[in-house]
């Protein structure tokens, strides 16, 4: 692999672009900047492309979107030339489809790895960012784009005595590249999201014991993974681009024949029918069941329900089907988790369910872990205990905007930014799928596409007109938070104590961070603003403002709510102060 370590442009001029991040934003990034004549260059702190597939290797780490649409759709013999082996594609093979891609378009001459961005500081007397590495290279550039990653950051939980446990300890977030058998060994894992729904099922079937260690439960749905059925695949290849772009007028940038039947007006019969439906099909099919499952209470219920009853009859021991069952949060509030035997695994002899809210862990000594009832003996532990999500890696920077402003002030009552694409006060500063965006909400690839999509439209136009800098105006910037808060305020989506909150994090902001009103009528909104000139934004010729539009007036393409859901979301606007109330 050619790995460049001479990043700054050979003639001294500062690199047109700073991209921060190897991952699939990062990569689809740089592509497409070479492709348009920029000189654009890539930092990243792991060895090898593919972000959060470099990184998550744990076992039975997988895919949640279906392969055939978590894939670059941007050029066509890539489309053709790769076949996945399964719906859902497990790490190994997303980490070489990444690879694929990396040597496909020669993307590595550009890359500088094992470096990581410690500071950015705008200077603007020359208009440039100037950029520090944690291995002493300095380099300067027009444009810098965080595509730093929503969840690459892992939480710094740690627990008293963590460091006297005389065991192995693995995060699934860093697990080692060389892999782990846990085969005749005692294992223990703290955590039930989603990457230890995928390992638990993987570590027992190899373990002498694995003991579990649940806070809370979650939702989790079976993969019923297998090769991708012939029919889909047929179905996919027939016009990859016309199902693509199905994908991407969608709210979650994925299919999900989203149904606009209320379950609140639907008989039970049907109902049922059709949850069952659903769940056979498997994945996040479900959530597309009913259209006011998102925002009307009752309506959630019946899914939580269905989805209780299905736990039960996975898991033979009736309490501890009862404690897998989640309680404290509506459905869909949290990130759902895509599971391949995980409930099953229960009925196992070798596996034990520790509930931490009946039997608080107290401390790590040298035998393994001590709960308020008793100490459990490991030869390993798992912490699979989440992430620093969507402002971690981006305030991890020493980043420091107009005037020295760092972006940790900028951010201290949650992240602002405008469109989740720039921050004011930080200008020619992109993020990729930064908070304030679809990102987490939806399939990453599509959302990352229509990101660095938009930002290379822009770049072109800066460079077209010979302007040297844009940025996101403070009312723009406040009025897209307005909106954001407006798309989320009739869900049930704050409810819960989600990473999407910052509620994982302690002392983090609270503050619903990615935006809830889907990717769809994003891409419309992005669409206007381009249209109107860059709207919201102020453009410069070095200390000259050349255009400068500070509202934010673009507005979701009528009809994309749901008729029969207006009259939940008005009253719920209304509740909150975001809309006058009827008269
Ligand atoms: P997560 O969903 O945040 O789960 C972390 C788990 O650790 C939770 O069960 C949490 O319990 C527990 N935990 C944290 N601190 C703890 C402590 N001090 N004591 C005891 N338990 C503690 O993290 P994740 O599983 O890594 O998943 C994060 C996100 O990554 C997912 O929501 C998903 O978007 C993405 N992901 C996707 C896939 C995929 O299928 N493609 C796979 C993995 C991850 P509490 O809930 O009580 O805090």
């Amino acid at each position: 692999m050619a790995i460049s370590s001479e990043l700054p442009s050979k003639d001294g001029q500062p690199l047109d672009a700073l991209i921060v991040g190897a991952g699939f934003a990062g990569m689809y990034m740089l592509h497409k900047l070479r492709g348009l004549g920029f000189n654009p260059k890539v930092v990243e702190a792991g060895s090898g492309v593919g972000g959060t597939w470099y990184w998550n290797r744990y076992p039975g780490a997988r895919v949640d979107i279906q392969s055939l649409e978590y894939s670059f759709g941007f050029d066509e013999e890539l489309e053709k030339e790769w076949r996945w082996s399964e719906r859902y594609a497990p790490q190994p093979e997303l980490l070489k489809y990444a690879e694929h891609v990396a040597e496909r378009f020669d993307l590595n001459r550009d890359i500088r790895f094992n470096t990581r961005v410690s500071a950015a500081h705008w200077d603007e007397a020359a208009q440039v960012w100037k950029v520090e590495t944690d291995v002493g290279a300095a380099m300067r550039c027009r444009h810098l784009i965080l595509a730093t990653g929503c969840l690459s950051i892992p939480t710094d939980v740690t627990f008293p005595g963590l460091d006297t446990f005389a065991g192995d300890v693995y995060r699934t977030s860093r697990w080692p590249h060389e892999g782990v058998d846990f085969s005749g060994k005692r294992v223990g894992i703290i955590g039930t999201g989603s990457s230890a729904i995928q390992s638990i099922p993987i570590i027992a079937s190899q373990a002498a014991h694995l003991t579990v260690f649940q806070r809370t439960p979650n939702y989790s749905m079976p993969a019923h993974n297998g090769p991708i059925p012939q029919e889909d695949f047929e179905a996919w290849a027939k016009d990859p681009r016309g199902y693509r772009a199905a994908s991407k007028d969608t709210v979650g940038g994925f299919q999900n024949e989203a149904s606009e039947a209320m379950a609140t007006a639907t008989a039970p019969e049907e109902i049922r029918a059709e949850l069952e439906r659903r769940w056979a099909w498997g994945g996040f099919r479900i959530l597309g069941a009913f259209a006011d499952s998102a925002v009307d209470p009752q309506a959630n219920r019946i899914v939580q329900e269905f989805i209780a009853e299905k736990i039960r009859e996975q898991v033979a021991d009736p309490a501890v089907a009862d404690l897998l069952t989640p309680k404290d949060h509506p459905f869909g509030t949290k990130r759902p988790c895509v599971d391949t035997g995980y409930y099953a695994t229960f009925n196992r002899p070798n596996v034990e369910l520790v509930n931490l809210r009946a039997e608080p862990l107290v401390r790590f000594n040298a035998q393994g872990i001590e709960t308020s009832e008793k100490t459990y003996a490991f030869d390993a532990v798992v912490l699979a205990t989440g992430f620093d999500a969507m402002t971690g890696a981006i305030d991890r920077i020493d980043l420091r905007g107009v005037g020295g402003r760092r972006i940790k002030d900028h951010w201290v009552e949650g992240p602002r930014t405008y469109l989740g694409l720039m921050v004011s006060g930080f200008p020619n500063m992109f993020t990729i799928t930064g908070p304030g965006s679809p990102s987490v909400l939806t399939n990453m690839i599509n959302s990352i596409e229509q990101h660095v999509e938009w930002i290379a439209d822009c770049l072109v136009a800066l460079k077209q007109r010979q302007q040297t800098s844009i940025e996101a105006s403070p009312e723009a910037e406040a009025a897209w938070c307005r909106h954001s808060t407006e798309a989320v305020t009739p869900t049930m989506l704050p409810q819960a104590n989600s990473w999407y909150m910052g509620a994982n994090v302690p002392g983090k902001p609270r503050m619903f961070m990615p935006y809830a009103g889907g990717l769809h009528t994003y891409t419309e909104i992005c669409r206007q603003v381009t249209a109107k000139g860059y709207e919201g934004f102020i453009i410069r010729q070095g200390d000259r403002v050349l255009s400068e539009s500070r509202a934010f007036t673009s507005q979701p393409a009528p009809g994309e709510i749901p008729e029969n859901l207006l009259p939940i979301i008005m009253e719920r606007l209304m509740a909150a102060g975001l809309m006058p109330a009827a008269t």
